[in-house]
């Protein structure tokens, strides 16, 4: 492969800016570090939030952390991934959404790497800060120290990969502090492409009712090909008669499981009632700081819930997601989540197909 010396990166400089295409030069990877050519880089929702200033992130930035390429070069202490697998120059593959500094209390004694003091998050970084190239909107992604890398199986398609190292392993992590075991009722709030996954992954974890929440009818619809039993519209009905129907669906006391991706806090409340007594709530969208909502603790308390938060995931949790994709790739048609494709410089339109959710994944291929 001919080296590269410079690559293309659609920049944007302040919140809501039209993005610009730069050309930043690149260098040899450093020892720890590979260099990656993008094949495609899929827009997630935290990206809008990003770009609409919702929540704080260095300009000018590039954004993008859904990312899958092909190894350009490997610096020369990267020999393997996180599997054990050797790679090679022309490797297919995906890599954490984070990086972390080095060793630390979170990361030995918590076993929470992913929270580790200085967590650094591709598509998060100005793109002034070396080597330049570390967002997805662009030619080149260096993969940088500390990352966790899965080399990719040939069988699956680019829009089934690229996914895998936000959407699909954040939902192994919520599925997972869910503690969904056989026969559980489960029900999800948001059938975004996260409550999709989500509703998948519930049932391959044995889930026997999965209920999904959603006010657009097409998602609904579309749960049904992810497993969803009961696909609702929270918004035809009050809080009280969504509770009682979902009571009606999980019996004798409600869901064991209840999991929020819709980034609403406002649907908190009703999905504490929705649970039975002992179950588990997991909060998975709600990413924005701010997000206040009143909920009656004593609720909490009577019925014995577990509250949690899933922010980043378990690093094994990159390898579940490929794992689990792989395996299920023919009972689910996850080839058709990424349904809009975009070229760099359109990355603008792109966003915005996103944000007004006329798209459900949208695709940058560079
Ligand atoms: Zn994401």
């Amino acid at each position: 492969m001919i080296k590269p010396e410079k690559g293309r990166l659609a920049v944007y400089e302040s919140p809501q800016a039209p993005f610009v295409i730069r050309e930043l030069p690149l260098r040899a990877p450093h020892p720890a570090e590979v260099l990656v050519k993008i094949r495609m880089s899929t827009i997630c929702r935290s990206d809008i939030h990003s770009y609409l200033g919702h929540r704080p992130n260095p300009c000018p930035g590039v954004l993008g952390h859904e990312i899958i390429g092909d190894i350009v070069e490997l610096g020369d202490c990267v020999t393997h991934d996180m599997r054990g697998s050797a790679l090679m120059p022309g490797d297919r593959i995906t890599w954490s959404e984070f990086f972390i500094p080095g060793t630390s209390f979170h990361t030995d004694v918590l076993d929470l790497p992913q929270k580790a003091p200085g967590v650094e998050k591709y598509g998060h970084m100005a793109v002034t800060t070396d080597p330049h190239h570390h967002g997805g909107f662009g030619e080149y992604c260096y993969v940088l120290p500390r990352s966790w890398i899965l080399k990719l199986p040939s069988e699956i398609s680019d829009e089934e990969a690229t996914p895998i190292n936000c959407g699909v392993a954040t939902m192994i992590c919520v599925t997972e502090q869910a503690e969904i075991r056989i026969g559980d009722s489960v029900l999800i709030q948001g059938l975004g492409l996260l409550g999709l996954y989500g509703a998948a992954i519930a049932k391959a974890r044995g889930a026997k009712t999965v209920i999904g929440l959603d006010t657009v009818a097409a998602r609904r619809e579309l749960g049904r090909r992810f497993g969803v039993d009961h696909a609702l519209d929270p918004g035809s009905m009050s809080e009280a008669e969504l509770a009682q129907r979902v009571l009606e669906l999980c019996p004798p006391e409600g869901a064991d499981a209840v999991i929020e991706v819709c980034g609403d806090p406002g649907v908190i409340p009703v999905g504490l009632q929705c649970l039975r007594t002992g179950g588990r709530y997991v909060l998975g969208g709600v990413v924005n700081p701010d997000s206040s909502v009143r909920i009656d603790a004593n609720l909490v308390l009577r019925k014995l819930i577990t509250l949690r938060g899933v922010h980043n995931y378990h690093p094994r949790n990159l390898l579940e997601a490929l794992d689990f994709v792989q395996a299920n790739r023919l009972h689910f048609p996850f080839h058709e989540l990424v349904d809009g494709k975009y070229r760099l410089d359109e990355v603008g339109k792109a966003m915005e197909d996103a944000a007004e959710r006329r798209v459900l994944r949208a695709a940058i291929i560079p």
